[in-house]
């Protein structure tokens, strides 16, 4: 734990919790929440917000709550809480007795709700939404009072009971908060505080006709459940002084909220609403297609629970908004996958090759699992007179510093041997094959008589090879920050975001199952997709082996 504890990142929260275990402040408790509505699936800016929370928890001997904030029935169902938890599940928090639902405070909420009336601070008021829209006023004009201010408590307590009891239509009246029309800050300017909606709600069901204003319950829900630090991103600094009136208001328990800034990542959006219609309009295969930046995306994807932590951290809490570049993100993948993912061969765009002086009917070749885990051990791979070469690997009119295979060259053949390119076999002008010899005495090693070759390409036995298809993933959109480009986020989608190609694998990947992430000499990181059929695997390139989005960058600021 403390070597652990070296080695994060310092950040200003943090700091907040050491102060206050020191002074004794909340009676050395820390209890943290992960607050989503369920309304979508989450995606790494949720994920940055719960490893922060349940880390923090961890860390200082606390809890952590996953809680449902689900007061809108409208856009919020189960498929979304189910695919909730099983996000928080994998990236490896535990959940133990820490699931909550805000619906379940539905009741306290009414009735902190009666108390404020009783206490004269807060009105049911039949102005329409849109004349309390015009009533609001704006950033530098006060607004006005709305005629119906000044119920009396009994008429008040009477019209929200007969508010609860679904005597008014959806849209007729709401119940407000009587702070301040003149107020600087426009969420103190009377904000509504529940609406009535005749809607069935993923939990429970018809027994509510009005529904909370998010404004309203979240303070509540960390007050019910004794939060310590309520965490939350920035845009929150604005609805804080509510907060602090509703809870000062009611004389009940109140938590420190603390914000911080969102996360943002190049190339990509952080909007539910947007991953939505990106979903509906099938603009992508689903919430879990990999190209997503939801954490089921990032999972088919190939991406490690352990990898998007570690990412968490790096990143550390900022007080200001910025943008992470995707490099970062890649970075801790591959370190990651790196030291864990078992390396095998595969041909992504395969070219055959004939080893015309190869006489045996094939033998088996000693290839080492994984260079930086001694322990994973070696498999032997089936070598023959015909193979499989990347396309790539080969130039029949090789530039300067091409190294690779080319007429008259010779190259390794890793684990295996130095081959020698005499012929070049076309159909209609395209290679349709290769004619090389092989160097006998190079088997697994380097030539007897100390001659050097300068590259080493990776190969599969054709007889042997396995046919899959594998799925190469671009960046989704094409500019840096599609959300507030020019235009409509979706005309910078990138069309080539998603390329298949038909590959060949060495038999050893037979073996994979769903969600196995394996590197690809040379190719990358590859994860086996659920979409993959007896003796049909489907694999997803989860990220290449360098980094890619330097040259992009490169290539973008023109040089
Ligand atoms: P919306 O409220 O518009 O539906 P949201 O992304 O805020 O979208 P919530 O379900 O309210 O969704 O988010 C749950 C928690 O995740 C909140 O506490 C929020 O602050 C945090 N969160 C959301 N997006 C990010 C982000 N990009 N970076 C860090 N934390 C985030
Ligand atoms: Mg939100």
């Amino acid at each position: 734990m403390s070597e652990d504890r070296e080695n994060r990142t310092p950040n200003f929260i943090r700091n907040i919790i050491e102060e206050d275990l020191a002074s004794g402040k909340w009676d050395g408790r820390v209890q943290t929440r992960f607050p989503p509505e369920p309304n979508g699936y989450l995606h790494i800016g949720h994920g940055k917000a719960i490893c922060l929370n349940f880390s923090l928890a961890e860390e200082f001997g606390g809890k952590c709550n996953l809680r449902f904030d689900d007061t809108n029935p409208v856009k919020e169902e189960d498929e979304y809480v189910q695919s909730i938890i099983e996000d928080v599940k994998w990236l490896g928090f535990d959940l133990g007795d820490t699931i909550f639902y805000a619906s379940d405070y539905f009741q306290q909420m009414a009735d902190f709700a009666i108390d404020l009336i009783r206490k004269g601070l807060a009105y049911v008021d039949d102005l329409t939404a849109d004349q309390i829209r015009e009533y609001r006023g704006t950033l530098t004009e006060a607004g006005k009072e709305s005629p119906f201010r000044n119920r009396s408590v009994e008429e008040n307590l009477d019209l929200f009971q007969r508010m609860k009891n679904g005597e008014f239509p959806d849209g007729t009246k709401v119940l407000r908060a009587k702070i301040d029309m003149a107020s600087g800050n426009i969420n103190m300017r009377d904000p509504v505080m529940y609406r009535i909606l005749h809607a069935s709600h993923h939990r429970t069901g018809d027994t509510w006709c009005i529904y909370p204003m998010y404004d309203w319950a979240h303070g509540l829900e960390d007050s019910i459940e004794r939060i310590t630090h309520s965490i939350c991103t920035l845009e929150f600094e604005d609805h804080r002084p509510l907060y602090d009136w509703y809870l000062d208001a009611l004389e009940t328990y109140h938590p420190q909220q603390i914000e911080f800034a969102r996360l943002n990542l190049a190339y990509t959006i952080m909007s539910k609403r947007r991953l939505l219609q990106l979903v509906k309009e099938k603009h992508v295969n689903g919430w879990d297609d990999p190209r997503m930046p939801t954490l089921s995306g990032m999972r088919r994807r190939g991406y490690t629970p352990e990898s998007i932590r570690t990412f968490a951290e790096r990143i550390g809490v900022a007080k200001r908004d910025s943008m992470v570049d995707m490099a970062l993100l890649e970075f801790c993948i591959r370190e990651h996958l790196n030291a864990v993912a078992p390396r095998y061969m595969a041909v992504l765009d395969p070219l055959k090759v004939k080893i015309v002086n190869y006489e045996g009917n094939g033998e088996f070749l000693e290839c080492i699992n994984n260079p930086e885990k001694p322990e994973a051990g070696s498999r032997k791979v089936p070598f023959s007179g015909e193979l499989y070469i990347e396309r790539e690997d080969f130039r029949e009119d090789p530039p300067p510093k091409f190294y690779r295979l080319a007429p008259g060259r010779e190259v390794r053949l890793r684990y295996a041997y130095f081959i020698t390119c005499v012929d070049v076999i076309k159909e209609n002008g395209r290679i349709t094959e290769l004619h090389c010899t092989y160097d006998p005495q190079t088997r697994g090693g380097d030539a007897p008589d100390g001659r050097k070759v300068k590259s080493t390409l990776h190969w599969v036995s054709a007889r042997h090879a396995i046919p899959a298809e594998i799925r190469l993933y671009d960046r989704l959109f094409n500019v840096p920050d599609p959300s507030n480009a020019d235009g409509d986020f979706l005309d910078h989608l990138n069309p080539d975001s998603l390329q298949t190609t038909q590959g060949y694998l060495e038999p050893a990947l037979q073996e994979c199952r769903t969600g196995d992430r394996v590197q690809f000499e040379r190719k990358g990181y590859f994860c086996l997709d659920p979409d993959s059929a007896e003796g049909r695997p489907v694999f997803n390139r989860t990220v290449t082996l360098r980094d890619t989005w330097a040259k992009i960058e490169q290539k973008q600021s023109g040089d």
